[in-house]
């Protein structure tokens, strides 16, 4: 799993984002490797957000490209992110909050595959077997994420980790290749923050979905990570594994007085 061998899935190249004076992104670079774990870091404004809303199609690139599976993203419409195997989780949780564990599930399902698409890669004649199928894959994901016990609860009326767990049920669903991260462990108590990285590596190894993960919860990064890239002020001061980044005079540097304090 190194950037040499495989063929990039994501290749991000000279990224900049300008927000009136602001240079949000400064000609960022980097790329990650299938079924690679990618830490993204860096303090407060480092530009964090910025590139994934990027990758979402939510900001545009004033400068640079990214590509996907070798496609230039710019020429693909928003909507069609999470059909082309784009899928992601949000900080601050983007859930269908009165309907139950397993509807939020299945919008996953249908948000890649529409009804006719599937119809015509199955060559099935009518929508039932459409719909078995997304039932298939959402009873899957309720095991999977320990979801079964609640899985005809109403999403609101559970507590916020397992709401996050909803969250990532529903981005598996639609079966990314790429999976995006928002500070998942954001909110989370500490027993449930102790198994969200092996949580987040039975992610990789079950679906064989890349992942890349913004994350201020330096020790989770660390520890689950392939590469960890580190932003600061819009620029890339440092890529590597963990070890290596860890002690990158910059990243030291950026984070000294901050406060997440250094890298542990
Ligand atoms: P991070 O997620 O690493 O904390 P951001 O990507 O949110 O950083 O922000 C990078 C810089 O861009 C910051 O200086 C921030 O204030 C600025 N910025 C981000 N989004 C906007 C926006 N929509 N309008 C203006 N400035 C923005
Ligand atoms: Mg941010």
């Amino acid at each position: 799993m190194n950037d040499q061998g495989d063929k990039p899935l994501l290749k991000v190249d000279g990224v900049s984002v300008r927000f009136g004076g602001i240079l949000a992104l400064d000609g960022v670079s980097f790329s990650v490797a299938p079924g690679q774990i990618c830490g993204l870091i860096g303090p407060n404004g480092a530009g964090k957000s910025t590139l994934f809303n990027c990758l979402s199609r939510i900001y545009e690139c004033g400068g640079g490209s990214i590509a996907f599976e070798g496609q230039p993203l710019s020429r693909l419409p928003r909507h069609r992110m999470a059909a082309l195997g784009i899928g992601r989780t949000f900080q601050n949780l983007a859930l269908f909050r009165t309907m139950t564990v397993t509807e939020n599930i299945l919008v996953g399902c249908h948000s890649r595959y529409h009804a006719g698409f599937l119809r015509t890669m199955l060559s099935l004649p009518g929508t039932r077997k459409v719909e078995d199928f997304a039932a298939t894959r959402a009873d899957e994901l309720l095991d999977f994420l320990d979801l079964r016990g609640v899985a005809d609860r109403v999403v609101a009326d559970l507590p916020f980790g397992t709401q996050k767990r909803v969250e990532l049920g529903r981005a598996l669903a639609a079966r990314p290749k790429l999976l995006l991260l928002d500070e998942p462990a954001c909110g989370l108590n500490h027993q449930e923050l102790e198994s969200l990285g092996e949580l987040i590596r039975a992610v990789r190894d079950r679906f064989g979905v890349t992942v890349l993960l913004v994350e201020h919860h330096m020790s989770l990064v660390m520890g689950i990570s392939d590469k960890v890239v580190v932003l600061n002020f819009g620029r890339k001061i440092a890529e590597g594994t963990p070890a290596a980044v860890r002690q990158h005079p910059e990243v030291i540097q950026a984070y000294l007085g901050g406060e997440h304090a250094q890298p542990a």
